[in-house]
């Protein structure tokens, strides 16, 4: 099962797209809604569980918004990130700051803001101390590097650039006890849409067997370990969504095997998910402009790989559905091409599609993360709006459509001449 149906009709479209014209990218409130409930509901036997909500998978306020109105936090990695979850009322330990070749200046940002610094490298110790001071609370993000395996997204850890090495991190966590700090936790990140449940149990036995040693060895007690994001959605028909009753019957299982005989309970545990939050219920809506044919059969969209860029990016697969011909056989050929000059410009390749005219609306699913917030200018696209579907079925503007002279503004400034 994959490919949740975008709970709009054909007609519904055609009236919309009268008044929002397409490309538009378009979020489901109920169910993100009920899936933050079902992911509460299946580790709710944690201390303290929390899911901060990865700002940069959908950077809208209004989307984060309505992730805290279900309990979770932000995860944010800059200081807009950091700026957008204050301003709908996330403050203090609700936000974690997970970043990487960080400036000091967002370090002093995020203690303004009272948020759980979680330090990427070694030397952010000292810069820290020299910005915004030593806080009471400090996580470190963990690599293990070749003690584990990473996946394709997120690539081996041994190669990865993030985190605190597996020799350097017993040293940064008795350095900061010995400059002070009373509050402890510990990060790790080391998948990116995984669908595999057993490697969250994995990254948890690694962090619960690192927590025992961080107490024998430092007499350092961790007050919560952050599993990081990564969770996997299922993009492609033939995949299943990670079981996250079984990932979370696994690490209590854990839990109970490590850290309660260690001592170590309560220990909170948190996630900084955001690709399965949002990702299966968004949609880029867009607009068929042209089927052209040459030596292949191309369906041109009114949207590009501007309004999303995983399929050229990455190769990515994102289902495509067609408004008003879902029971039509799908056993035409084609590629789904938008307008830029570049020929991996393509959000389908050698896709089975019924068959497709001109002004038929097509919907790319599994868009809700990762996908407006990636977008671009380049060729002077400009970037859709975003619409929200709230519950009573009405549908809200959460963010308006570029317009050519927000492209321009930033020809519009003072003039500057540099004499060196
Ligand atoms: C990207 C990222 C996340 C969110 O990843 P998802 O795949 O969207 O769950 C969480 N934490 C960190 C540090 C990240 O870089």
């Amino acid at each position: 099962m994959s490919a949740i149906p975008l709970n709009l009709t054909k007609d519904q479209l055609t009236a919309l797209a009268e008044i929002v014209p397409t490309p538009f990218h378009i979020y489901d409130e109920g169910r993100i809604r009920e899936n933050a409930r079902v992911m509460n509901e299946a580790f709710s036997w944690i201390p303290g569980f929390k899911n901060y909500f990865a700002v940069k998978a959908c950077p809208n306020p209004e989307i984060i918004k309505i992730l805290k109105e279900e309990g979770f936090g932000a995860d944010c990695s800059s200081l807009p990130e950091l700026l957008m979850a204050e301003s709908v009322g996330i403050t203090g330990e609700d936000i974690m700051f997970t970043s990487n070749d960080t400036p000091a200046s967002e370090f002093v940002e995020a203690a303004r803001l009272g948020a759980i610094i979680n330090l990427d490298d070694i030397q952010h110790i000292k810069m820290l101390e020299d910005s915004a001071g030593i806080p009471e609370l400090i996580c470190f993000r963990y690599n293990p590097g070749s003690a584990r395996t990473g996946n394709v997204f997120i690539g081996d850890p041994a190669a990865a650039k993030y985190g605190v090495t597996t020799e350097q991190i017993l040293d940064a966590y008795i350095l900061m006890k010995k400059k002070g700090v009373k509050r402890f936790g510990l990060h790790t990140m080391v998948a990116s849409n995984e669908l595999n449940g057993e490697y969250f149990i994995e990254t948890a036995r690694m962090l619960f067997l690192l927590a025992v040693r961080l107490e024998k060895e430092a007499g350092i007690q961790l007050e919560f370990i952050n599993m990081g994001g990564g969770i996997g959605i299922p993009y492609r028909p033939d995949e299943k969504a990670v079981n996250l009753g079984e990932v979370s019957f696994g690490m209590k299982e854990l839990y109970e095997e490590i850290i309660i005989p260690a001592g170590l309970d309560p220990l909170k545990i948190v996630f900084e998910c955001g690709r399965m939050v949002t990702g299966p219920y968004g949609y880029l809506v867009s607009k068929v402009r042209q089927v052209a044919e040459k030596y292949k059969t191309y369906v041109g969209l009114d949207a590009c790989m501007t309004n999303l860029m995983r399929p050229a990016l990455y190769g990515a697969y994102h289902h495509i559905t067609v408004p008003g011909k879902e029971h039509e056989p799908a056993d035409t050929l084609y590629d789904v091409t938008g307008s830029l000059c570049e020929n991996n410009d393509k959000f389908a390749i050698d896709r089975k599609l019924p068959v497709i005219t001109a002004g038929d609306f097509v919907v790319i699913h599994d868009a809700g993360a990762h996908g407006h917030a990636m977008g671009f200018n380049y060729n002077g696209k400009l970037r859709s709006s975003e619409l929200l579907l709230q519950q009573d079925g009405s549908i809200r503007m959460i963010r308006r459509a570029e317009t050519i002279a927000d492209y321009l503004s930033t020809l519009n400034f003072e003039k500057l001449i540099v004499e060196i």
